[in-house]
This record gives structure tokens, sequence and C-alpha cells, in this order.
């Protein structure tokens, strides 16, 4: 993904930095521990189609 991009990108709920996890080509916001997805370098910026993250998740990544 683009840095420049991702630079710019904040949550848009709390308006946070988000975590970039190119394995996962998710953005990931730890205020809401919601995950964002990246589709075709795209980013899904909607709460309705983000993933919950688990605690577990949180904690290693
Ligand atoms: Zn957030």
């Amino acid at each position: 993904m683009d840095k420049k991009l991702l630079e710019i990108l904040v949550c848009p709920v709390c308006k946070g930095i988000l975590q970039y996890h190119q394995s996962q080509q998710e953005l990931w916001c730890r205020a809401e521990k919601l995950a964002y997805r990246i589709v075709d370098d795209i980013p899904v910026m909607l709460v309705d189609e983000a993933r919950k993250l688990r605690l577990e998740e949180l904690d290693h990544g």
C-alpha cells in the first residue's frame, strides 16, 4: 500500500492512527478493536465492514 496514503488515513470513528498489517492486508484501530480490510490496495474504511479484533490478536500485533 502507498505509504503516503497510510500516513493520512485515520480511523473513521476515533480519528486515531491506524496500524498497517501487511500480511493480513488490514488496518487496525486499537481503540475500537477493529480491523479495516484493504481490498486491491484500497482501504475499506467502513465500520460496518470492519472485523472485530480478538484480544489475543491485539496482544501479539
Ligand atoms: Zn478508532
